[in-house]
Formats: structure tokens, sequence, C-alpha cells
């Protein structure tokens, strides 16, 4: 017996660990500076982290209470309904109810190229077909209504990253709303908004209310320093939102993951502080950064390196972890995370030496 035919389905690259770097290297993991991942440089709220301490004698129970009061937390915050609500193991955990919720086999959805790998993978495990738009640096990575729909032919889900990974480039909503007026009326349109925070443009969320073909995508991974716990979650229309109830896994946030998301939306100064720390860095890796980069809305940049496999490996020798874009199609990109100041000038000083060195 064997697993059905898989072939069409790639794995997902995450960035790479510090603790697999340095047994690779022989260096001590304290001495690496990780900005592979787009993880908060300033680790998590400490609210997150007491709560979970509090709530470690409690996690024989299912999450019921807190489950419920994280859903009604978000759902006061963005002014929807506690149906549109949508948590999940992470923000790919809700793209993967949003595939499963509207997905026959067969259907196709628009994916950005390049872009976020798990848009595709969602939709191949859920049967779907997988298209492409670019997102073309010839263009300055700049994403319109009318650059998607040259490539859109009546797919069942298009995605948009806003701001976008791994580019930092956005969307206006006015772009989103035009899309989803010129989509059919089976379309639907997720905005990915994973980085949300780090922009200063509106949330997409404004098109949530109101329309029935636009779903917004948050995650706790990002802003909220959470990455580890797995908590993200969906914003979705009115319309359709009892289909969560129809498509989840029981359960989909843990009690750990629930109560350090409630922890952390009630710790607005550490989202601040890590908003702040991600402007300083990108305006310093701008300034400084010997290579062509992209301003961006989220907390990395995207540098021009020239061959980014090389110059990842010979940084990451050099202490410094960064994401080789290769695999995302942009094969002299780097993407750095932001870090903190010190982080930043340590991978600023180490990329410009380096690119002195091999010019
Ligand atoms: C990080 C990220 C997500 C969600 O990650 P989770 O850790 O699963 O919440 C979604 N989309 C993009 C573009 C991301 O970079």
């Amino acid at each position: 017996m064997q697993p059905r035919d898989l072939s069409s389905h790639v794995a997902y690259e995450a960035g790479r660990g510090v603790e697999e770097v340095a047994r690779e290297l022989g260096l001590d993991p304290g001495s690496l500076v990780k900005l592979a991942s787009n993880e908060n440089p300033l680790g998590p709220s400490p609210a997150a982290v007491e709560a979970i301490r509090e709530h470690a004698d409690r996690i024989h129970s299912y999450p019921k209470a807190s489950h419920a009061d994280l859903t009604a937390e978000l759902a006061d915050r963005w002014g929807l309904s506690t149906s549109q609500v949508w948590l999940a193991a992470g923000g790919d955990g809700a793209l993967d109810y949003l595939a499963r919720a509207t997905l026959e086999p067969g259907d196709r959805v628009l994916v950005p190229e390049p872009g976020f790998a798990y848009y595709g993978m969602s939709a191949r495990y859920h049967h779907g077909g997988v298209a492409t738009y670019p997102v073309s640096k010839a263009e300055g990575f700049e994403q319109t209504a009318e650059k998607v729909l040259a490539d859109y032919d009546g797919d069942r889900i298009v995605y948009l990253t806003s701001p976008h990974n791994p580019t930092g480039s956005e969307i206006d909503l006015a772009e989103v709303e035009e899309l989803a007026e010129r989509t059919d009326e089976e379309t639907l349109i997720v905005v990915d908004e994973a980085y949300g925070e780090f922009s200063d443009g509106p949330s997409a969320v404004d098109l949530v209310d109101g329309r029935d073909d636009v779903a917004v995508l948050r995650t706790f991974s990002k802003a909220y320093g959470l990455a580890g716990v797995r908590l993200g979650y969906a914003l979705v229309p009115e319309a359709w939102a009892d289909a969560y109830a129809r498509v989840n896994t029981p359960f989909a946030a843990s009690e750990i993951a629930c109560r350090a998301g409630l922890a952390a939306l009630g710790d607005a100064e550490h989202v601040e502080r890590s908003v702040a720390v991600a402007r300083d860095s990108r305006q310093f890796m701008y300034e400084r950064l010997d290579a062509r980069t992209w301003e961006s809305a989220g907390n990395f940049v995207l540098a021009e390196v020239g061959d980014a496999s090389g110059v990842a490996e010979q940084l990451q020798e050099r202490g410094v972890i960064v994401r080789d874009c290769t695999s995302f199609g942009l094969p002299e990109c780097i993407r750095i995370t932001c870090g903190t100041d010190e982080e930043t000038r340590k991978a600023v000083t180490e990329c410009n030496e380096l690119l002195r060195e091999t010019v």
C-alpha cells in the first residue's frame, strides 16, 4: 500500500533553524543570529509566557472556554460576529480551512509567484489545481487588480499577500475591491495579512464586512512572537460563516495557544515595540546595505546580492542565517528578517564585507 500520488506536491522549505545550523558548522548556537524566518526578535510577549505557565496544569482538558474567549475577543476587535472568526493552528491551518470550505476536486486556485508556498500546497491537499500570477521584479513587485486579472481564469480562490512575502510590497484596498468586483461570483479573494501589524495601511477586513467573497488571514506568529504555539485565524464573510463547524479539526487551536493568544492581545506594548523594532531595522538595511533593496511593509527586507545561495551559505559561516530566495524563484535575492539593532548591524556588516570580497 502506498500514499496517493503526491508527485505534484512539494515539501515546504522552512528557514533554517539555529540548532540545525550550529550543529552542522560546529558553532555555538548562541553565537548565531537568525534572520531567516521572520520571527519576532524580541521573543514572545512576557504576558503570553506567563499565561502559558499559569495554565500549564490545565492542559488535560480540551480548550473550550479559552477557544470561545479568544474567538470573542478577536470578533470584538475586528467588529465581526464570532462565527466569522476561524481559529486555527497557525495561519497555515486557517488556509487549510478556507481550502476545505471552498474547493471541489479539480477546482483551480491562483497564487502569487514568487509567493508563500503553502497556498499551493494547501490547495493540492484538497485536490485543487494551482496556477500562478507574477509579482514581477521588473515592475518593482507592484501588486494591482489588473496584474492579477491578466492570469485569472475563473479560479475558485485568488490569494493576495499584503504585505507580500518575500518582497514586502502591498496591494491597495481599492485594488482588492476591484479584483473582488471583477472576478466571478464564486471566486474567493483571500488576503493574507500575516504581516499586517507591520504595515501602516488598512486591513482588508473592511471588505469582509459587507461582501461575501473576501476573507482575511491573520497570525500570531509574526508581530506577536508566538510562532512556536501555532495560532492564526481567518476572518470570513458572514454569509458562509457556519462552514467552520463543518470543516475544522475539533479544538483547532490548543489550550496553550489560546491562552497565549489572549494574553498577547492584551499586551499592546509588546506589539508596538515589535513594530517599532522592525521599522528601525528596515530603515537601517535600506540605508546601509550595499545591495539593492525594496521598500518593505513587513518585518523583512529583500536584497539583491547576486548568487543568493552562495551568499546565504557564506553568511551562515559568519554567523548570520538569512533566507535564500532561490526556492521562491529569486535566485539572486536573500530575505533578511528585521532583527534587534545589534542583530541588524551584524547582518549588514557581514553582508557588506562578503559582497565587497566577492566583487
Ligand atoms: C508566516 C506566514 C503565514 C502564516 O504562518 P503561521 O506560522 O502558519 O501562522 C502566512 N502567510 C505568510 C505569507 C507568511 O509569511
